[in-house]
């Protein structure tokens, strides 16, 4: 039955903009909307409480930091983000500290997912009083090729058919969501790549065992430490793709970081109970175009980049801003204005996300050959990977080109 037609349903809402999903795009988005008095709802399968503690990323670009800051959502983070100012590689047995802010007076911020989902909620629904709707069900997008889209879902609570009318969809669902799935097969490529490696995801109830990232390049396989805060640490540990968490007791855990991040000199790891552990299939995607007819798409739901150089999220706030003030520029501005000014963002939005997208992919892959290049068993690539790590430490220019990736500090993409 067309969900559209269903009987018994309430009637139907219209607003300009439904935004799917409510992950750091889709909140950045209704708060671009929000401040510009446009009119929007988001939609949220989980509850609040759960996207408030979903643990994720934790690395923030400086640039993106500014962005938020720009557009009244950075306050917390600057309060409360700690700054880094380096990593550090360990291979060969030593210590290599690599302070990129020595090089490019640049830094990256450090602030948990969970802390910037929270601001970024509260800001929306609570400050400017924007419309959240959570634990939605069966979202469906509806008629993104006519200028009369709309969305439907199930309401939790009264079970009820809902259907909002609108002008624009932001795809914002990540990556298992629905709206990806509402572009016209013809229109639209994935392009998809596999690493063909597992990551073991961890974080431990344990302070951070050295002030920033470390990147631990050993035969057996990478190992990596992001901190969090000053409580909770990130680890990373590379496994075959598919292997069990259950395979990792706590002992063989530790017993392994500590093994493959060992350097002379190191202070030893602290050790703390694993409070999530989860094996994560390392792959890419990209999707192209990221938007038809009048749906959107932004973040994990266009395109997907393993944590690897830690940039999903970045990425991620990087469409909502373009995409925010986009469709602000045409929601706001008088249609009878300078239409080319009006609509440029919507029409050029597709390929000014992609370039930034295929950057970071492109850099995700280069430092994967850096992190998993001593453990594929082949002693040319384990040659390869350590003249390249080397040149990080010998040559300037190649210091200078890595920082700038790392940092996403590019002048253009
Ligand atoms: C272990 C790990 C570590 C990471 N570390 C970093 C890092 O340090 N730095 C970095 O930049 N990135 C990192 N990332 C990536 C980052 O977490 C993601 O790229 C980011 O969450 C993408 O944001 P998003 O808003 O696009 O999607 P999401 O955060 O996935 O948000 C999508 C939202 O949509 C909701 N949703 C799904 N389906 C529907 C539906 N049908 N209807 C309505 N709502 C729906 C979901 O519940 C979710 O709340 C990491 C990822 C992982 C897994």
């Amino acid at each position: 039955m067309n969900p559209l037609q269903r009987p018994n349903a309430p009637a139907p809402q219209r607003v300009s903009v439904v935004v799917v999903g409510a992950g750091p795009a889709g909140l950045t988005v209704g708060n671009i909307l929000r401040r510009a008095g446009v009119d929007c709802v988001v939609l949220e399968t989980e509850t609040r409480e759960f996207i408030e503690q979903r643990p994720r990323a934790g690395v923030i670009e400086e640039w993106a930091v500014r962005a938020l800051e720009q557009r009244g959502l950075g306050e917390n983070l600057l309060q409360k983000a700690q700054r880094h100012t380096a990593c550090e590689f360990r291979f060969d047995g030593r210590q290599h500290r690599f302070s990129y802010s020595e090089l490019t007076g640049r830094h990256h911020y450090v602030y948990p997912q969970p802390l910037l989902v929270t601001d970024l909620v509260r800001e929306y629904a609570d400050v400017r009083g924007g419309d959240i709707r959570f634990g939605v069900r069966d979202v469906q997008v509806h008629d993104v090729d006519t200028d009369r889209p709309s969305v439907s879902y199930t309401c939790l609570r009264s079970g009820q058919r809902q259907v909002l009318h609108c002008d624009f969809v932001a795809g914002c669902d990540g990556a298992r969501g629905v709206t990806r799935r509402s572009l016209p097969d013809d229109e639209f490529r994935v392009a998809r790549y596999d690493y063909g490696i597992g990551w073991l995801s961890l974080l431990a109830e344990a302070p951070p065992s050295s002030d920033c990232v470390l990147f631990g390049i050993h035969e057996d396989g990478f190992a990596g430490q992001m901190p969090r805060s000053p409580e909770v640490t990130r680890y990373y540990l590379q496994c075959p793709p598919g292997d069990d968490p259950a395979n990792w007791s706590h002992e063989r855990v530790w017993a392994e970081l500590r093994r493959r991040l060992a350097a002379e000199g190191a202070p030893e790891l602290v050790e703390g109970r694993l409070i999530e552990k989860r094996m994560l299939d390392m792959h890419d995607y990209v999707v192209e175009p990221m938007a038809s007819g009048r749906l959107f798409l932004a973040g994990d739901a266009a395109h997907l980049v393993a944590p690897i150089a830690a940039k999903g999220m970045n990425l991620a706030l990087h469409d909502a801003f373009l995409l925010g003030d986009a469709l602000v520029a045409h929601l706001t501005q008088d249609a009878s204005s300078d239409s080319a000014g009006r609509d440029s963002g919507l029409q050029g939005y597709s390929e000014a996300c992609l370039r930034r997208v295929w950057d970071y992919q492109e850099f995700s892959q280069w430092l994967s050959d850096v992190y998993h290049g001593s453990a594929a068993g082949e002693p040319f690539r384990t040659g390869t990977t350590l003249a390249r790590l080397r040149r990080l430490f010998t040559s300037r220019a190649a210091a200078v080109a890595f920082a700038e990736q790392y940092l996403g500090t590019a002048e253009r993409y």
